[in-house]
């Protein structure tokens, strides 16, 4: 579904990517994890095309980068985007800031796009905040419309950069449990995560990075009992 070949990045004269090869199959959970810097945020970025890529191919069911005017419009659908800082929109209700993109850029009617907003905010666990405005709940509660706002494109991926890390210790888990539900549902997703327990529990497979590069991907079975490199060994021991 996501094929990554060759990827190189450069900010001005940095390179922040080295040659990046990952491919993510339908109904798969991908973590990526790696020190402060290594490129976890790009790599992502790139996949949404929010940032372009300097050489190489990243192609979204099918649709290969750059992609521009509509067929980017259409990426961008494919490849749903959770970020550590909600980015909701605060002037809009919850119910507005999930039927927005579906009505203005897929031409959803607004019934229709309501009913199915309404449908997602109460998988999310928040059917009674649909009139509610993001600065009346807790992080954790906006984090949760933040994904249901990705879901109402009927994304076939979701990447989520590092979607707990803004949120207290008390609101972290019924956001990864959201997570682990999609993921348990099917939904192909990318999660950037500091979160080593829902790398072991939810996710099929662990990318470690480390200064741009892909240095493991492997079942986290297998990777928490061997990293298999010695910067992943390393970075464990100062997480876990
Ligand atoms: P963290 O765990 O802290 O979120 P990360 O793995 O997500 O880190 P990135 O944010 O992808 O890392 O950054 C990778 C490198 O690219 C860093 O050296 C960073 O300083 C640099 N970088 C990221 N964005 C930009 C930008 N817009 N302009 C210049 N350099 C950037
Ligand atoms: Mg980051």
């Amino acid at each position: 579904l996501v094929r990554i070949r060759g990827v190189n990045k450069h900010f001005g004269g940095v390179q922040v990517l080295h040659d990046v090869d990952l491919d993510v199959h339908s109904g798969e959970v991908v973590a990526v994890i790696g020190p402060s810097g290594s490129g976890k945020s790009t790599l992502c970025r790139c996949v949404n095309r929010l940032e372009t890529i300097s050489s190489g191919t990243i192609e979204v069911g099918g649709v290969p980068l750059p992609a521009e005017g509509r067929a980017l419009s259409k990426l961008r659908a494919e490849a749903g985007m959770v970020f550590q800082s909600f980015n909701l929109f605060a002037h809009l209700t919850v119910l507005q800031n999930i039927t927005l993109a579906p009505v203005k850029v897929r031409g959803v009617a607004k019934a229709e796009a309501q009913e199915r907003g309404r449908r997602l905010l109460a998988r999310v666990g928040l059917a009674d905040k649909a009139d509610a405005h993001p600065a009346q709940l807790s992080g954790g509660q906006q984090q949760r419309v933040a994904i249901a706002r990705a879901l109402a494109m009927e994304p076939s991926v979701l990447l989520c950069d590092e979607p707990t890390s803004a949120l207290d210790p008390e609101m972290i888990q019924e956001v990864l449990d959201v997570l682990a539900e999609l993921a348990a549902e099917g939904m192909t997703m990318i999660v950037v995560t500091h979160e080593m327990g829902f790398a072991r529990k939810v996710a099929d497979r662990v990318v470690f990075m480390d200064a741009g590069r892909i240095l493991t991907s492997a079942p986290p079975a297998e990777f928490f009992a061997d990293p298999g490199h010695e910067r992943a060994a390393d970075f464990l021991s100062k997480v876990l």
